[in-house]
């Protein structure tokens, strides 16, 4: 241990190394609850330089790397493993350049997700993807994770504004893929491999992003209903009238209390139900949208519509659903977040079967999430002292997840597989392409360095 610790001093310098036990402690953990380790040091590099030497040292000794951004991932992505070398790049977190001409911005991975949108917004340009944990998420941990957000929707999730990557090998090597083209075509497409890999395939050390022009105008809707289908509804007839607003999301009567009890927002406690709406683009389209979705709301016996007059009341409107896991996470010791996702259609039914299991479990579950892309997180208000009732969560998720991918579904649509999920991905994929995804790991890391055990053992 102290031969790899005084190696990797040099590279960062000791003002850049924890090694103590008490030191190391706060990054024994991510998001997930129930999950920790302790790693044998954490570095904090402020180049690609010093990845590469980082790499190379712990691949001369052997030694597991566990990259990490802010840690607030929700699959046990960045949870160590014992032994490891966790490899922290915040203090790689510049802005390095805002292309207004092309439409880009280049950065470093350590970058808040937020500071992005804030930077793009300078030259009226716009960064659409938007984690519920933008403030204090980094673009490396989104990449890797190829995060979604409340617009996906509309505009996608972070795959779909990655051009280029810069990469760090497992030896130390560094790649450059993608490039500042809209179009290119040369080569198999590695940069997609590496979005979403989750720190297994490489280390993100820097990201070019494509920019949009910002909306010229938005207009956000908060709508309550009696009944989940009612809601559901909604959705699907928002969607069958050719409107696909930016934002479409859902918080159960659960979610609903605990939100208000949270933040106050004046949420109605007595409704089933809410729809958070929100339509963006030119001004005479949203004004003409955000009509329609009221009426189409009030044809399904929506019990109110409010419309934000101005943006200070639609950021308290949307914050009802950004606030949803934090609130969620004050009423019992431990939360676990779900992230399943199902055809549209087959929403109705899946938020029927996630309320059936909790009765079924006598356990307490909070469902919120995505609903215009069908990604529902349901959240289990437990406490994990509780053997008895941790079993019956284990079996709860477990119905919850098989129903999942019977009706079409993915066992994750946006926190990742890490250590969370990988019970199940093989399952999912079934043999042949769990094979394939093995081959894909074992090319990039033969020796298994990179976050080994994440994804699958
Ligand atoms: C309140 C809350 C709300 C959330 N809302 C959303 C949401 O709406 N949508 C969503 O998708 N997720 C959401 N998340 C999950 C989480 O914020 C995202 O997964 C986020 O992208 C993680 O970023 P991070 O910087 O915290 O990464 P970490 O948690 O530190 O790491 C996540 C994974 O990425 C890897 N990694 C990190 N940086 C790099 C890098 N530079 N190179 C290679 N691998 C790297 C790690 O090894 C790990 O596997 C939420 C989490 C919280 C706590």
């Amino acid at each position: 241990m102290s031969l790899l610790i005084d190696q990797l001093r040099p590279i960062v310098g000791q003002q850049n190394l924890l090694s103590t036990a008490a030191d190391v402690l706060p990054y024994s953990f991510d998001g997930t609850p129930v999950l920790h380790q302790r790693a044998a040091c954490v570095v904090f590099p402020t180049s690609a330089g010093q990845v590469a030497d980082i790499l190379k040292v712990a691949a001369h000794e052997g030694v597991p790397v566990v990259t990490r951004g802010s840690g607030t991932g929700l699959s046990g992505g960045s949870v160590p493993v014992a032994g490891c070398v966790v490899l922290c790049l915040v203090q790689m977190n510049r802005i390095l350049e805002l292309d207004a001409r092309n439409l880009t911005i280049r950065v470093e991975p350590g970058v808040i997700t937020q500071k992005i949108d804030e930077a793009a917004a300078t030259e009226g340009l716009f960064y659409p993807p938007d984690p519920g944990s933008q403030k204090i998420s980094t673009i490396g941990g989104n990449v890797a994770e190829n995060s979604g957000g409340l617009r996906g929707l509309k505009y996608g999730v972070t795959r779909d504004y990655v051009m280029g990557l810069e990469v760090v090998l497992a030896d130390g090597d560094v790649v450059r893929l993608g490039n500042q083209c809209v179009k290119d075509v040369a080569g198999y497409n590695l940069r997609d491999l590496f979005i979403g890999s989750e720190g297994t395939l490489g280390i993100v050390t820097e990201v070019l992003l494509k920019l949009l022009p910002r909306p010229a105008a938005r207009k956000t809707l908060l709508a309550s209903f009696h009944s989940l289908e009612a809601a559901a509804e909604t959705v699907s007839a928002i969607i069958a009238a050719k409107i696909i607003p930016c934002t479409l999301e859902f918080l159960d009567q659960q979610t609903i209390r605990c939100v208000e009890d949270f933040s106050h927002v004046g949420l109605p406690t007595e409704a089933a139900a809410l729809l958070l709406m929100e339509a963006d683009g030119p001004a005479t389209v949203v004004a003409d949208e955000a009509l329609a979705m009221e009426r189409i709301a009030r044809d399904h016996q929506a019990i109110e519509v409010q419309t934000a007059r101005d943006q200070e009341e639609a950021a308290r409107l949307l914050s009802a659903r950004r606030s949803a896991l934090s609130a969620l996470a004050r009423v019992r010791p431990t939360t676990i977040l779900e992230d399943v996702t199902v055809p549209r259609s087959e929403l109705a039914r899946m938020v029927a079967f996630v309320a059936a299991t909790a009765n079924k479990y006598n356990l307490r579950i909070g469902t919120f999430g995505h609903m215009g892309d069908g990604n529902l997180h349901p959240t289990f208000l437990t406490d994990e002292r509780d053997t008895d009732q941790m079993q019956r969560v284990e079996q709860a998720l477990d119905e919850i997840v098989t129903k999942t991918i019977d009706l079409g579904g993915t066992v994750t649509g946006e926190h990742g597989v890490g250590l969370a999920k990988k019970a199940f991905l093989k399952q999912q994929l079934g043999d042949a392409s769990y094979r394939l995804l093995k081959m894909v790991k074992a090319t990039f890391d033969p020796h298994g360095l990179l976050n080994p055990g994440k994804i699958f053992d």
